[in-house]
């Protein structure tokens, strides 16, 4: 009897076992770039783009993009991996076998964190959805990391002291986050 775990999916199937059910069951080719692709991110540690995933492929494999961004995808799909659409790039990482969890992102320098916290299901339980049955809960908490906290209070100084036209369009940017900060006070004490 195969047992299926939280996230649906069967767990005493190998990553390989579900790729290619997946890939039968959608008519698809069973190509060794596909299953190459698929072992470097069951590997892999944390959340990384598809251009860094490619880095990572093992040197005997010439995979072109489209290839990486399409396998990626399947991933996705089949429930091998998660996907996270960030401000400059989706960021991917492995759900096999991996326990659920949340994320909290710096809007400064786009590093996203793992984050596990049962008071998130807790909460998400409570809430009322009308007629709709509740599958899972991703939660995304945004802010600033303390590096970029000290990157922001740099800048205000020098804002302080410096003309308009020296600080850059980056930096009139950047220190937009003080004013959200200045807001997102008002309600997250
Ligand atoms: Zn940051
Ligand atoms: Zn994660």
């Amino acid at each position: 009897m195969k047992k299926a775990n939280k996230e649906g999916l069967h767990s005493t199937e190998t990553p390989h076992d579900i790729l290619t059910r997946y890939m039968t069951e959608k008519g698809m080719r069973k190509t060794p770039e596909r299953y190459a692709i698929m072992e470097v991110v069951m590997k892999m540690t944390g959340h990384h783009s598809a251009d860094e995933i490619l880095t990572m492929m093992p040197e005997n494999f010439h995979v072109s993009r489209g290839t990486i961004y399409s396998t990626l995808a399947l991933l996705v799909e089949c429930g091998l991996a998660h996907s996270h659409h960030m401000e400059v790039a989706t960021l991917y990482e492995c759900a096999y076998e991996r326990p659920a969890h949340h994320h909290y992102i710096c809007t400064g320098c786009q590093k996203i964190w793992d984050l596990q916290d049962s008071s998130i299901e807790q909460a998400a339980s409570k809430v009322k959805t009308p007629r709709f049955k509740k599958l899972r809960c991703n939660t995304y908490i945004y802010g600033i990391c303390n590096i970029c906290q000290a990157k922001l209070a740099r800048l205000k100084k020098k804002m302080e002291k410096e003309k308009e036209e020296n600080i850059t369009k980056e930096e009139k940017r950047f220190a937009r986050i003080n004013e959200e900060l200045a807001k997102a006070a008002e309600w997250f004490k």
